[in-house]
C-alpha cells in the first residue's frame, strides 16, 4: 500500500495551506493549517471540508505566519501541533497582542533537533531562509518514500547561506518537492537583505528629518537590516511595544538586537501601554521603560521611527506630526498599500510633504531560485503550492503534478 498526498488547499492560492500525507497503516501528517489570506475578519470555519477531523492526525506548523498556522484552534483537540520553538513564541504573541490567546499548547522543535519519529514517519525539521523567523522546511518520510515540504522560502536573506548549504548538499532521493511559488510570473527584482541595508543607509543619510519607516515587527530579518542602517548612519531605532516584545521572546540566546541594545529605544504609547495592561503584562512595560524613549522625545534627525496606522494618533497627541524635512519608507509588500490599514500612515507623511520611498525585498524566492532549487534537489517530482502562476510558469521545473485541491495523489 503506497504513500497518499493530498493537498487540502494551496494548489490554486497563496497561503490558508493545508497539505495532507496519509500512510497506508492509517497514520496521517498535517502540513499547516493556514487561514486564506482572503478570509474575511472574524470569518469562522475556514478548515478545509475535504480535510476529515473524524481520524487521528499530527500536524506540523512550518512557520509562523497566519497563511500557515491561522486554523490551529479549530483542529480537534487531541491532534498533536508539532512547530519550531521560536515559531511557537511568535504565534503566543499575536494571540496575546490581539487578546485571543492561543488556547492550544505547541510540541516544539528546534533548528538542533535533527530528525524525530511521528508514528511510523520520520520528520526532519530544516531550519531555512524567509521573513519569518523561525521558519522550515520539512523532510517526511514514510514507507520508503521522502517527501519535502518547502514551507515558504527565499534565497537572498539573512539566512540565504541555509539554502545554498542544502541546495549543495541535497537531501537525496526525494520522491516528491510540495514548492511554493510565490512569485512565479512576477520580474520584480530581489535584494538582499544586506543590500536593503546599504539602501537605508542611503535614505537615512541624506534625510535631514526623521525616517518613518513602516514594517512588520515579525519581520526579524528587517528589523535587523533597519537597527544596522540606523547604528550605521548615527541614528537611534525606535521601535514600539509590540515589536520590543517580539524582539523580547525570540531574541534570548541569540546575538538579535533587543531592548538595552544601543541606538535602540522602545517608544511607550498610550495604545499599546493598555494593550499590555489588559494582558496583564505590566511587569512587561516596567522592563522595557529603563530603554524607553517617550514619543515627546522624537524630534530632531536623530530617530528612525517605526510607524503604522496604530501609532499614529499616539504619536499625534505627543506632537509628532511629520514634516517636509521627514522622510517616510514602507517595507512592506506594496500591495497591502491598497489597504487602509497600511496606507494612512503612507498618506500621514506625504500630506506633510515628507520624501516617500520604497526600500524592501520580497520574503519569497525569486522565480529563478526557486527553479535552481528545484533542479538542485531532484525530486521525482514536484507539486505546486502557494502559488498563482503555476500553470503558466511551471517549465523548469521538472516533472510537474500539478493538483487541484483536494485531490489525492497516490505516490508510487
Ligand atoms: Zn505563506
Ligand atoms: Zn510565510
Amino acid at each position: 500500500m503506497p504513500l497518499t498526498l493530498t493537498v487540502h488547499r494551496g494548489t490554486q492560492q497563496i497561503g490558508g495551506t493545508c497539505i495532507e500525507i496519509a500512510h497506508p497503516q492509517g497514520d496521517r501528517i498535517i502540513l499547516d493549517a493556514g487561514r486564506p489570506l482572503d478570509a474575511p475578519d472574524g470569518a469562522t470555519g475556514l478548515l478545509p471540508v475535504s480535510l476529515d477531523r473524524s481520524l487521528p492526525a499530527t500536524v506540523l506548523i512550518s512557520h509562523p505566519h497566519q497563511d500557515h498556522w491561522g486554523l490551529v484552534e479549530d483542529l480537534p483537540a487531541a491532534w498533536p501541533i508539532w512547530t519550531g520553538s521560536g515559531s511557537a513564541k511568535l504565534i503566543a504573541v499575536t494571540g496575546d497582542v490581539m487578546r485571543r490567546p492561543l488556547a492550544r499548547t505547541f510540541e516544539t522543535w528546534n533548528s538542533r533537533s535533527g530528525p524525530f519519529a511521528v508514528g511510523p514517519f520520520t520528520v526532519t525539521p530544516i531550519l531555512t531562509d524567509h521573513s519569518a523567523f523561525d521558519a522550515y522546511m520539512l523532510l517526511v518520510e514514510g514507507a520508503g518514500k521522502r517527501l519535502l515540504y518547502t514551507g515558504d522560502f527565499r534565497r537572498h536573506g539573512r539566512k540565504s547561506a541555509l539554502v545554498d548549504r542544502m541546495m549543495a548538499d541535497p537531501p537525496a532521493d526525494i520522491d516528491v518537492l510540495l514548492t511554493e511559488g510565490t512569485n512565479l510570473g512576477s520580474d520584480k527584482p530581489v535584494k538582499s537583505e544586506s543590500e536593503l541595508e546599504s539602501d537605508f543607509v542611503e535614505l537615512f543619510g541624506r534625510t535631514c528629518g526623521r525616517v518613518f519607516v513602516a514594517w512588520s515587527g515579525q519581520n526579524i530579518d528587517r528589523t535587523v537590516t533597519i537597527y544596522r542602517a540606523a547604528k550605521r548612519t548615527g541614528r537611534t531605532l525606535v521601535i514600539d511595544l509590540y515589536t520590543a516584545d517580539v524582539l523580547d521572546r525570540v531574541s534570548v540566546g541569540t546575538r538579535l538586537p533587543c531592548a538595552g541594545f544601543p541606538n535602540l529605544k522602545v517608544v511607550v504609547t498610550s495604545g499599546l501601554r493598555n494593550n499590555y495592561k489588559n494582558q496583564g503584562r505590566e511587569d512587561f512595560i516596567e522592563r522595557m521603560v529603563p530603554n524607553g524613549i517617550s514619543a515627546k522625545r522624537l524630534e530632531g534627525s536623530r530617530h528612525v521611527i517605526m510607524l503604522r496606522r496604530g501609532l499614529i494618533r499616539d504619536y499625534q497627541r505627543a506632537g509628532v506630526v511629520p514634516t517636509a524635512d521627514d522622510a517616510f519608507n514602507f517595507s512592506m509588500w506594496r500591495g497591502y498599500l491598497s489597504e487602509p490599514y497600511h496606507s494612512e500612515a503612507l498618506e500621514w507623511c506625504r500630506a506633510a510633504g515628507a520624501e516617500v520611498a520604497y526600500i524592501h525585498t520580497s520574503g519569497h524566492a525569486s522565480p529563478a531560485d526557486l527553479r535552481s532549487f528545484a533542479a538542485a534537489l531532484r525530486p521525482k517530482s514536484v507539486v505546486p503550492v502557494h502559488g498563482v502562476k503555476w500553470d503558466e510558469e511551471s517549465d523548469g521545473f521538472g516533472v510537474v503534478r500539478r493538483l487541484a485541491d483536494a485531490e489525492t495523489l497516490t505516490i508510487p
